[in-house]
C-alpha cells in the first residue's frame, strides 16, 4: 500500500522510520518532510492548506493510508476533504480536532462529562478575563483558546503576572488564538502526557511519556515544544493508567461519538497527577514531539496495520500494539538561540557514529546542501534517541551518541530523566 505522510519534524521521522519497516508498505511519500525523513520516503512539494491539490496527489499515487503528523492540517479540515474523497486518514476530523484546536470546548466537554480537570472560567472580554483572575486568584493558569504552537500558556505566580498575561493575550500577543481566554484553577502535581489510539468506539492505550518543556537544565528558562522525553512515565502506574483511562480517555471518545463527532487518530491526554488522582491539563490531536520518538523506538507492533485500523474504524478487530519493556529516551539537540531566535546554518557531522551503538537520530530542523553538508534549519534540529533496561541506562547510551554528534552550534539539556533517575537511585539504595 502505498502511504503519505504530512509533516517535517523529529515526530514525522520517527513514524516514516517506523512505517518503513512495515510489510504492508509499498511506496511512501512524504510532505514536505526532511533529510532524515527522505531516508525513508519520497518527498514531495504540497501545499497541505489546498486541499483539492492533496487529493489529486493521492488519486495519482493511488495512496491506501494518509498520516496526519502535526495538529494545524487536522485544526484545518484537511482530513474532512480526504475522507470525502474516499481516501482513509489516520487523523481526527476538523470537528473532532477541536479537542486540540479549542481549550474552551474541551473545557465544557470535561464539564458536561464529568472528566477530571482543573477549575475554568471561559472569558470572551478583558473585563471578563479580570473578574475571573479576581474570583480565582493566584497562583492561576491562563490560556488563549486557540492553537498557539505551545506558548499560549501562561501559568502565573502572581496576579500582576496574571494580569499582564490576559491584557497581553486581549492585545493580540496569540493572534485570533487569543480573542478568547480561558483562566484556569493551578493544579499541583507531576506531569505525564499518556497516548490512546482510537477509531471513535474501540480505545487502545499505546504507552506513556514524560516531556521536558523548559529550555533549561532543571526545569528553568522559557518553555519550548521539548527539550527531551522517555518512555514509559513510570510515575502514571498501571493503577493511575487505568484510572486515566476509564475517567478521562473514555468518557471523552464516547462523549464526542455521542455529540456527532466521533474521534478517530491518537488521542495525546496531558495529565497532572494530583492528590485527587489525575486530571486533565489538555488534550492534543496528535502524536507529542518528542514524545513519539520514545514510543516509536518502543513499539513492536507493526505501524501501518495499527494506523489503517484506526482510520477504518477496525481496531477491535486487530491485536492490541505491543511496546518494549525498556526505556527510550531522546535527547533534543537545538540551535543557540532556540526558543527565541534560533541560529541557523550550524554544520552537523558523524551522526552515524552516534547511531553506531544502536542509538537512533530522528531529524527536525535540518537541511542537506548539494555537496552533501547537513545544517542546522530551525529551533529543534536533531532528536537522538537510545533504548535501555533502566532511565539511567537509556539516559547514558541517549548522552554517549550525543556527545558522537560534531554541531558545535546546537546545545541540548543534559538532565532529560531526572525525576524518574533520581526515583530509580533512592530504589536502588
Ligand atoms: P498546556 O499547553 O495546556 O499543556 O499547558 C502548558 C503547560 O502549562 C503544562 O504542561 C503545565 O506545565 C502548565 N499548566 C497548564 N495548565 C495548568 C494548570 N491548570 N495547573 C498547573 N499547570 C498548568
Amino acid at each position: 500500500m502505498n502511504i503519505l505522510l504530512l509533516g517535517s519534524g523529529g515526530r514525522e521521522h520517527a513514524l516514516a522510520w517506523k512505517l518503513a519497516q512495515s510489510p504492508l508498505t509499498g511506496k511512501l511519500y512524504a510532505a514536505p518532510g526532511n533529510p532524515g525523513i527522505a531516508q525513508h520516503a519520497d518527498l514531495v512539494a504540497l501545499d497541505l492548506t489546498d486541499h483539492a491539490s492533496v487529493v489529486t496527489f493521492c488519486e495519482t499515487n493511488r495512496i491506501g493510508l494518509v498520516v496526519v503528523g502535526p495538529e494545524a492540517p487536522l485544526v484545518d479540515g484537511l482530513t474532512d476533504s480526504l475522507r470525502a474523497a474516499g481516501f482513509s486518514v489516520f487523523g481526527p476530523s476538523r470537528a473532532a480536532a477541536q479537542l486540540e484546536g479549542s481549550k474552551g470546548f474541551t473545557k465544557d466537554l470535561c464539564a458536561r462529562a464529568d472528566i477530571p480537570t482543573a477549575g475554568y472560567v471561559r472569558a470572551k472580554s478583558l473585563e471578563e478575563a479580570r473578574a475571573a483572575l479576581a474570583e480565582f486568584g493566584a497562583p492561576v493558569v491562563i490560556k488563549a483558546d486557540g492553537l498557539a504552537a505551545g506558548k499560549g500558556v501562561v501559568v502565573a505566580m502572581t496576579m500582576e503576572e496574571a494580569e499582564a498575561a490576559v491584557d497581553d493575550m486581549f492585545d493580540g500577543a496569540f493572534g485570533s488564538a487569543g480573542a478568547e481566554v480561558v483562566v484556569e484553577e493551578f493544579l499541583t502535581g507531576e506531569e505525564a502526557s499518556f497516548f490512546a489510539l482510537t477509531d471513535g468506539a474501540t480505545i487502545v492505550p499505546f504507552a506513556s511519556a514524560q516531556d521536558h518543556k523548559r529550555v533549561g537544565d532543571g526545569d528553568t528558562g522559557p518553555n519550548t515544544g521539548g527539550m527531551g522525553a522517555y518512555s514509559p512515565a513510570r510515575v502514571l502506574t498501571p493503577e493511575l493508567e487505568a484510572q486515566a483511562l476509564s475517567q478521562i480517555i473514555a468518557p471523552t471518545v464516547k462523549a464526542m461519538a455521542d455529540e456527532g463527532m466521533p474521534y478517530s487518530g491518537v488521542l495525546y491526554a496531558g495529565l497532572m497527577l494530583t492528590e485527587q488522582g489525575p486530571k486533565l491539563i489538555e488534550y492534543n490531536a496528535r502524536f507529542g514531539d518528542p514524545e513519539c520518538q520514545v514510543l516509536m523506538m518502543r513499539l513492536e507492533s507493526d505501524l501501518v496495520e495499527l494506523l489503517l485500523a484506526c482510520a477504518d474504524n477496525k481496531l477491535s478487530s486487530i491485536q492490541p500494539p505491543r511496546f518494549s519493556n525498556e526505556v527510550a529516551m531522546t535527547v533534543v539537540m537545538a540551535a543557540q538561540g532556540y526558543p527565541g531566535t534560533p541560529k541557523k546554518g550550524g554544520r552537523i557531522d558523524h551522526i552515524p557514529a552516534a547511531e553506531a551503538g544502536g542509538a537512533k537520530v530522528f531529524h527536525a530542523g535540518t537541511v542537506l546542501s548539494g555537496d552533501g553538508v547537513l545544517s542546522a534549519n530551525g529551533g529543534r534540529v536533531l532528536n537522538v534517541t537510545a533504548k535501555g533496561p533502566t532511565v539511567k541506562s537509556a539516559r547514558d547510551a541517549a548522552y554517549a551518541a550525543v556527545d558522537a554528534i560534531s554541531f558545535p552550534e546546537g546545545f541540548c539539556r543534559r538532565d532529560i530523566g531526572w525525576r524518574e533517575i533520581e526515583r530509580e537511585e533512592a530504589a536502588s539504595v
